[in-house]
């Protein structure tokens, strides 16, 4: 029998959801092993219970909370897609100010109507058991991960930096060219896209389990760099990692 899976979004680009569609590729194979029953961006029915329900985006409106729990009670198991849902993500960046200050920099007026919260992780609200860091996530990371739980294994996340991927694929290091690059102490997965792509590492999947920071601190001594223009850089995707403490 094929596993039930669905897809669910709370505040959050829906970058993650679309990653998984532009799986062009894999997706006809995908549906031969599993039966999609619910997923907003490409259907309209809804499903009972779910073997699997990724879940993607922040808790902060009226009525999330609630939502989420229905989501947890009818799946067996629940994973949070991207960092929005994993820690907050980029949805904390204005936290270090009011909701009343932010709402009247984007809004101006009076809007009652669209009344937030300050934004959570899904593990505010329920138990997450797996998680696919990342903004967004990686395609392939995500069908790595799928796979392992239809086998009804523990999926891993890569333990290494994302200095590894880059330096086996022959990338020009950012330090060189004056860029502050979190690969160093990054998880690891995305295959160093972004340096690919001629920028540097900004650290969305989060900090690796064991960052060895001296070899990191030489680095950027090396370059006139301060941990502070790192920590700058680390913010923009893992405010909820560092209030967490980790
Ligand atoms: S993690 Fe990034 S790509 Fe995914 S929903 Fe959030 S903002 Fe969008
Ligand atoms: S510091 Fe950044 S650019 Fe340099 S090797 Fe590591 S990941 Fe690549
Ligand atoms: S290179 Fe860094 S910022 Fe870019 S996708 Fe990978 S972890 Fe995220």
């Amino acid at each position: 029998m094929k596993a039930k899976i669905g897809f669910f979004d709370f505040a959050g680009c829906e970058g993650c959801q679309l990653t998984v569609m532009n799986l062009e590729n894999e997706l006809l194979q995908l549906l031969k092993l599993v039966q999609v029953v619910e997923f907003r961006e490409l259907m309209t029915e809804r499903a009972t219970v779910l073997d699997l329900a990724f879940v993607e985006g922040s808790i902060c409106r009226p009525g999330d909370r609630e939502r989420l729990q229905q989501i947890r009670n009818r799946s067996k198991i629940l994973v949070a897609l991207g960092s929005c849902a994993d820690n907050g993500g980029v949805n904390l960046l204005g936290s270090d100010r009011s909701l009343e200050v932010l709402r009247q920099h984007v809004y101006g007026g009076d809007l009652p109507h669209l009344y937030t919260e300050t934004p959570q992780p899904l593990s505010a609200v329920v138990k997450v058991d797996y998680r696919i860091p990342g903004c967004p996530i990686d395609g392939q990371e995500f069908l790595a991960i799928l796979q392992a739980l239809l086998l009804h294994q523990q999926p891993e996340l890569p333990g290494f930096a994302v200095c590894v991927e880059c330096k086996l694929a022959e990338y020009p290091c950012s330090f060189d060219y004056g860029q502050v690059c979190l690969g160093p102490v990054t998880r690891a997965g995305c295959r160093a896209i972004c340096i690919d792509g001629g920028s540097h590492c900004r650290g969305c999947r989060g900090l690796i389990d064991n960052p060895r920071t001296t070899p990191y601190h030489q680095i950027l001594e090396k370059h006139g760099l301060t941990v502070t223009e790192i920590l700058d850089q680390y913010r923009t995707f893992n405010i909820g990692e560092r209030e967490k403490g980790s």
